[in-house]
């Protein structure tokens, strides 16, 4: 910016210094062209009257003694005009020279081929200018033709030109003088001149330079109504403009900001080379980033295979497909992917879903139906072939009767008990199944799980050790605490072989979070079902269980139950067998969920 200014008021004041220069170089020349000229013109005119002088007075002399008095009549011309005077016959023979004795004269040489001798012999008059020989001295040469007599006579007058030298040298160093004052004043003036006619253009420049570095709400002053402050008025306008496009333009950013952000789905803009431009932030949970992708490529975040799923081939067709995106920490994810392709740029929004958990939800349901479905087929086909055999006329023997009716009987207590557990499960599934959370006795719950499980503990002759003091009071829903103390109890009875020991204890952790414990000393779980085993219908002996009348569902009841009161569950082996079921609940209402998990989310019996 600062060199175009200095360059604008430099160039303008070179441009006048020159057309000054070229100006007066040429006005000084014609100046002393006009005066050389005029002052040759006066001395031409004087020389002509001293020339028509002489012929007088040479007519004065009669023509029959002239020629004898050529010589003194120069000499006397000569004298009178301090200046050569020449007498030259029509051969060119000098017969007179103020300049040359009479005695002399014949040894001068014949004159016929002077220039100015040649001129004034054909002309009247003649000029010329030569260095004398003779005198050894720049001469003005006038010669003129005079009829005296009978004779033409040459009359010719040389003038030193020192003096008109003198004159003109010093006539130039006038004018070179004048003109070089001439030029300095010029010189500044157009130096002010350039800076005047620059002057608003530099404020301008700084005003412009105000707006571009940041100023944007300044605007140029208009200071004159020339073309300057013209130019000032359409910038400004520009500017005006410019601000109102970039408000809009802002605007419209902000919006699509707001909605990208808003839209739950990863939306990503690829240019035409495959570089990102655009990403929200759901990109980098959908592709499970560290950080935004914008103006990397896709290869420097995915691994080539993966790209590859999510960019099509160049199509003008919206492309919509699902890929398994393998995930650095192990795992992977099932991302549906629409591409729709840009027609100006040849570029490409991708839009991203993460079905992941759809996909599981889905096959969780599956899942669920086969398995349900599975269950419920074998009491029911029991039922009915019961029935069958009934009708077809087991009915009449009377033992048999009562065997099928006695099996039948059973088939439908384990299904009411499955379809009760399903009902529950899908309640709790569902999140229909509201919990009234609130401080709750755990040694009386405890008490009445005890009274409903009785019967099955004295038949299979349990040592059942209840250590919880009748004092502990937890932030728990009542029923839902009492199904899981009845499923984790109950299943420590049904699986401990008779005459075993089934201990309920608890223990307080950090936080104000209390762990109870059902512990018993039968076969226990091998370590590889602890991970499934709170899975629906998981069982580790399927016969067994069944046999036993379970359902497969209890302890994902019992996982449900304790999460939806902000707890957690679990399973320690003990030695030498038997296994110690665990779950934790709050001491009051006002903890954090997960407050008492260790790192690896199991909890510390020993914290
Ligand atoms: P079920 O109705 O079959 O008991 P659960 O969900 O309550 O279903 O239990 C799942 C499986 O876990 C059972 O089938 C059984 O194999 C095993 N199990 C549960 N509790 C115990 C326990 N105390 N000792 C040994 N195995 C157990």
């Amino acid at each position: 910016m600062a060199s175009l200014k200095i360059g604008i008021q430099l160039k303008l004041f070179v441009y006048f210094l020159v057309i000054i220069s070229m100006t007066m170089a040429s006005g000084g020349f014609i100046i002393e062209e006009f005066l050389v000229h005029w002052r040759m013109e006066n001395i031409q005119i004087s020389l002509l009257r001293h020339l028509r002088f002489i012929e007088l007075m040479a007519k004065e002399i009669p023509p029959s003694v002239l020629h004898e008095h050529y010589p003194q009549l120069a000499k006397r011309m000569g004298d009178v005009l301090d200046m050569r005077v020449t007498f030259i016959d029509e051969g060119g023979w000098v017969v007179g020279d103020s300049a040359v004795s009479s005695s002399q004269l014949s040894t001068v040489e014949n004159h016929k081929s002077r220039p100015e001798v040649q001129q004034a012999l054909s002309h009247e008059a003649g000029t010329s200018t030569r260095h004398s020989s003779t005198t050894s001295e720049d001469l003005y040469y006038m010669a003129y033709v005079a009829r005296l007599g009978e004779d033409r006579v040459v009359i010719r007058l040389a003038r030193p030109l020192h003096d008109l030298q003198n004159e003109i040298s010093q006539l130039r160093m006038l004018i070179l003088s004048s003109l070089l004052v001439a030029f300095v004043l010029a010189a500044f003036m157009s130096g002010m001149a350039s800076r005047m006619a620059t002057r608003s253009l530099r404020t301008m420049v700084q005003q412009t330079a105000r707006i571009t570095g940041g100023d944007q709400r300044s605007r140029l002053e208009i200071s004159s109504q020339d073309e300057i402050g013209g130019l000032a008025a359409s910038f400004n306008t520009v500017l005006n403009h410019l601000e109102q496009l970039m408000a809009s333009v802002a605007l419209e950013r902000d919006r699509l900001k707001a909605v990208l952000e808003g839209i739950v789905d990863g939306v990503m803009a690829l240019d035409a080379y495959g570089r990102i431009i655009l990403a929200n932030h759901a990109v980098i949970q959908v592709l499970s980033l560290k950080m935004t992708p914008v103006s990397r490529f896709l290869e420097e975040i995915l691994p080539r295979d993966q790209v590859d799923g999510l960019v099509p081939p160049y199509s003008d067709k919206v492309y919509q497909g699902e890929i398994e995106l393998k995930l650095k920490g192990g795992g992977s994810k099932r991302i549906q992917v629409t591409a729709v392709p840009t027609q100006s740029d040849r570029g490409l929004i991708i839009l991203m879903r993460d079905v992941t958990e759809r996909h599981r939800m889905q096959q969780v349901q599956r899942d669920f139906i086969a398995s349900a479905s599975h269950e419920l087929r074998t009491p029911v086909s029991i039922v009915r072939l019961n029935a069958e055999t009934l009708l077809d006329g087991a009915l009449e023997e009377h033992e048999m009767a009562i065997t099928l009716v006695e099996a039948i009987f059973r088939q439908s207590l384990r299904l009411s008990q499955l379809i009760g557990d399903l009902l529950d499960l899908s309640r709790l599934e569902s999140g229909s199944h509201h919990l009234n959370l609130t401080m709750v006795s755990a040694f009386d719950v405890l008490g009445r799980v005890e009274e409903g499980l009785f019967n099955m503990m004295e038949s299979k002759n349990i040592c059942y050790i209840n250590q919880i003091p009748d004092e502990l009071m937890v932030f728990a829903d009542p029923s839902a605490f009492e199904q899981i103390l009845t499923n984790l109890v109950g299943n420590a009875i049904k699986y401990t072989p008779a005459d075993g020991q089934v201990e309920v204890k608890v223990k307080r952790l950090a936080g104000d979070w209390v762990c109870f414990m059902i512990q018993d000393n039968g076969p226990g779980i091998p370590e590889e079902h602890h991970p499934l085993l709170f899975n629906r219908f998981y069982r580790v002996d399927p016969g067994r269980s069944r046999e036993m009348g379970g359902t497969g569902l209890g302890l994902a009841i019992v996982k449900h139950l304790v999460e939806a009161m902000a707890g957690k569950v679990g399973l320690d082996a003990v030695e030498p067998h038997g296994c110690c079921f665990w779950f934790t609940l709050p001491l009051h209402s006002t903890l954090e969920k997960g407050a008492v998990s260790d790192d690896d989310g199991t909890h510390s019996h020993d914290s």
